[in-house]
């Protein structure tokens, strides 16, 4: 049986006995992948750090072909995802690993997504800037992994007609439709929300790869609240992290009461 050498993510890793554990892997030549890793959590385990939750590592895997297990043999760690001071930075690294299992299927490698995953973990690790500048990235890696899943969002054409929709005002956004629609085909859809032009333009630019500019917190607020529930359409169930990807907003002034 040969050993497949591979670059991998960490994006799961549950306990198997004493000492081992079960990984799930997204790698960028196999795809995703679960292997038995023997030993993993002995104090002086030959992986060495390599299967923590998101670090990124050089992997051999023996492939099992009757659907079994894979085994993992060798894990060398490339990258360990570091916690700093922003929360919102680890909360956007465990949104990467739980779209990366739940968008993709098993054996079905994606080089592409495999690298804007890489990419957006090595900006979230170790992150200590303002929250502001982490968002944009989590939202990007979001909009390609449902591109890769097949499951992108029409945000710029009507996602039943492809007729331009307005770029003003606010614009239906049919859930069960995939994306933005035109006034004729929203007529007697269910399950629309109205998205703001602004909103619209943002997610058009962090699809087509601008991260660097912070996003306005009520536009933010808008976005994540359109995104959590297309999401959640598209996979059946709210995803865990939904709660947590929303900005916190500095809590306002009271008002000095009458005494
Ligand atoms: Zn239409």
């Amino acid at each position: 049986m040969a050993a497949d050498k591979a670059h991998a993510v960490v994006i799961r890793a549950v306990p198997f006995g004493e000492t081992s554990a079960v990984v799930t892997l997204y790698t960028r030549e196999l795809g995703k992948l679960r292997a038995l890793a023997k030993g993993a959590w002995r104090p002086k385990s030959a992986f060495d750090g390599a299967l923590d939750l998101l670090s990124t590592c050089q992997v051999l895997v023996l492939r099992r072909s009757s659907g079994g297990l894979d085994l993992l043999t060798e894990a060398f760690l490339e990258r360990r995802f570091r916690v700093a001071t922003s929360l919102a930075a680890v909360h956007g690294g465990m949104y990467v690993a739980e779209m990366l299992d739940a968008l993709t299927a098993d054996a079905d490698p994606q080089p592409e997504l495999f690298d804007v995953a890489s990419t957006t973990l090595l900006h979230l690790s170790d992150h200590e800037g303002p929250d502001s500048l982490v968002w944009p990235r989590v939202v990007r890696f979001e909009l390609a992994a449902l591109r890769a899943a097949g499951q992108a969002p029409a945000l710029g054409r009507c996602a039943e007609c492809r007729a331009a929709v307005p770029d003003t005002g606010r614009i239906a956004f049919g859930m069960l439709d995939g994306g933005v629609l035109c006034a004729a085909c929203r007529r007697g859809r269910r399950v629309v929300v109205s998205v703001s032009s602004a909103a619209l333009a943002v997610l058009r630019g962090l699809r087509a790869g601008s991260v660097e500019r912070p996003i306005d917190p009520p536009v933010l607020g808008e976005l994540r609240a359109v995104m959590n529930t297309y999401v959640a359409h598209v996979l059946g169930r709210k995803s865990r992290l939904s709660p947590r990807l929303v900005p916190v907003l500095p809590p306002r002034s009271t008002p000095p009461r009458d005494a």
